[in-house]
């Protein structure tokens, strides 16, 4: 490479890195074809054999988030409807290596082509699945980075993220990728900067073809230098310890209250997917959850009612009197359920959120069975996704009262909580009043900003549109904060923006004075508010 180049991508996970770049993208190894079928499906059963080891030996080391990560590929592995194809191919003269690769990118294109973010994204597992034992075939040991590197390329591969030491430091920048992968999920919550989307068409200038040398990181704002200059580099140094000094500062506000320097106090409340995601959290540290994201616990079969009531009174009884602020499932979108999501062409503007669960009320009565039951066991209130007149409110809030009244009949232990509304459709934030009855809003800045500006919210080409800050998506949430000082309805925000420092001031300007923030936010949030004097 001759001069500095710029690219621009999206922040999948905020921070900064600077070091060697590690192709990602090197070429295949040479696999020495053997003498006959039987012996390439020997090799191809060895292969897999040891592929599914070493994932198991991973599993023993990782955390929940990380082995549930392993586990799936470990599945894949052992479904005969994924290998299948390629046993049924060696018999014909196909080398194993190929058979492999053949049955795998099928696979991969699949998911790959997939409209939904969600398969997109979990292209990237499949990858993995098909490298990891094209390796184990040619008896290729994974090519080792050097200490701090940035990863660079395509995608990168969630095993490679997890057997990768980061105490280091170093990052991840992808041409593609996406900031709902497994990989993004786990760079959030281990603070590993991460960027995706660096080749769409948002990046200025041409991909390098042999990325080499050091590179410049910013996952705060979504950027990368490769070859950089001297000014460059002091230029990046001093963002760098900036946001590590406001992050070393913002420790110190953990464990206080949220107020500004004039003394307004503001909740601050987490929002969770997973139960397991509270174990990591001091309850101190916050006011309680804003949003429990329920559509993660649904997989291939809908999760049972004993299940889902598990999982949500584990949340209560580690909140306390605290309050818990479930959603019911928001399946759709970027969030698609297999078997339970429909394939749309547009599935942003689709059957989603409180839509699909209305349209299935056979799932929906089970969720709501659940919350009901987990209602008898603490502070819970429960909120709709999505919810774009006020017939779906009314519709969901009957559910609630008929499963209620069989609940009662039956003896079973049961409360009503406060029904609320996600404030995430435009149709909410311009005319609130229609909503008036619902005992709370949360504002979901994610979709509303998407919506209001027609910029989706997974797509890089189009990042620079999709801002909260821009006048028409403020003026919607300072009316919605207004309307509801007005009529007594609380009204919080639990949208991505209730955590961006950059974001905040003019939330509460906007009125605000209750946010929901990612976990690993929380103390850059309240440290931000403790900056201002509103
Ligand atoms: C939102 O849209 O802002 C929101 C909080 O919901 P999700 O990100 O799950 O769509
Ligand atoms: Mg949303």
């Amino acid at each position: 490479m001759s001069g500095p180049l710029r690219l621009q991508g999206i922040p999948a996970s905020v921070g900064y890195a600077e070091g060697p770049l590690f192709n990602l993208d090197r070429g295949d190894a040479h696999y020495a074809a053997k003498a006959s079928a039987v012996e390439e499906e020997a090799a191809l059963q060895a292969a897999i054999a040891s592929a599914t080891d070493r994932l198991a030996a991973l599993v023993e080391t990782a955390d929940s988030e990380a082995a549930g990560i392993l586990e799936f590929q470990i599945a894949m592995l052992e479904d005969d409807a994924l290998t299948g194809p390629a046993f049924v191919a060696i018999p014909s003269g196909m080398p194993a290596d190929m058979a492999w690769r053949q049955a795998l990118d099928a696979e991969i294109a699949g998911y790959e082509t997939s409209d939904q973010d969600y398969f997109r994204a979990r292209a990237a597992d499949m990858r993995d699945i098909r490298d990891r034992v094209l390796r184990a075939l040619t008896d290729e040991a994974e090519s080792a980075a050097p200490a701090g590197a940035i990863f660079y390329g395509e995608d990168i591969a969630p095993t490679r993220f997890l057997e990768t030491d980061w105490s280091a430091g170093g990052g991840i920048a992808l041409r593609a990728g996406s900031t709902a992968s497994h990989v993004a999920m786990l760079a959030r919550s281990r603070g590993v900067p991460m960027v995706v989307g660096l080749g769409g068409a948002a990046a200025p200038g041409a991909s390098p073809a042999n990325p080499a040398g050091v590179a410049l990181l910013d996952a705060e704002h979504g950027g990368i230098v490769l070859s950089p200059s001297t000014a460059e580099i002091e230029a990046f140094r001093r963002s760098s310890s900036s946001f590590a000094a406001r992050r070393d500062r913002a420790e110190a506000y953990l464990a206080k209250p949220a107020t500004t320097k004039a003394g307004t106090a503001v909740r601050v409340q987490v929002n969770i997917a997973d139960p397991s995601d509270v174990d990591g959290i001091d309850i101190g540290t916050c006011d309680g959850v804003g949003l429990m994201r329920t559509e993660f616990l649904f997989g291939r079969t809908p999760p049972d009612e004993e299940t889902q009531y598990r999982a949500y009174r584990k949340v209560m009884e580690w909140a306390g009197d605290k309050p818990v602020t479930i959603r019911t499932v928001d399946a759709g979108g970027d969030k698609p359920v297999p078997g339970f999501t429909v394939a749309e062409t547009n599935p942003f503007l689709g059957l989603r959120g409180i839509r699909l669960s209305l349209a299935r009320p056979d799932i929906f009565r089970v969720q709501i069975r659940a919350l009901l039951r987990a209602g008898a066991h603490g502070n819970l209130k429960v909120m709709f996704p999505m919810i774009a007149v006020i017939d779906e409110y009314d519709r969901a809030a009957a559910l609630f009262k008929e499963e209620q009244a069989a609940l009662a009949a039956r003896g079973i232990a049961q409360k009503m909580p406060p029904l609320g509304i996600m404030v995430e459709v435009p149709s909410v934030g311009i005319a609130p009043e229609v909503f008036a009855g619902v005992a709370f809003f949360s504002i979901g800045s994610n979709d509303l900003t998407q919506y209001v500006m027609a910029a989706a919210r997974d797509n890089a080409a189009v990042a620079h549109l999709n801002s909260v800050r821009h006048p028409a998506v403020m003026r919607l949430i300072a009316s919605v904060a207004s309307f509801g000082q007005e009529q007594k309805i609380p009204v919080s925000l639990c949208g991505d923006a209730g955590g961006d420092p950059a974001a905040i001031p003019a939330l509460l300007e906007a009125g605000l004075r209750d946010l929901s923030v990612a976990p690993a936010q929380l103390a850059m949030a309240k440290a931000a508010i403790a900056d201002l004097t509103v």
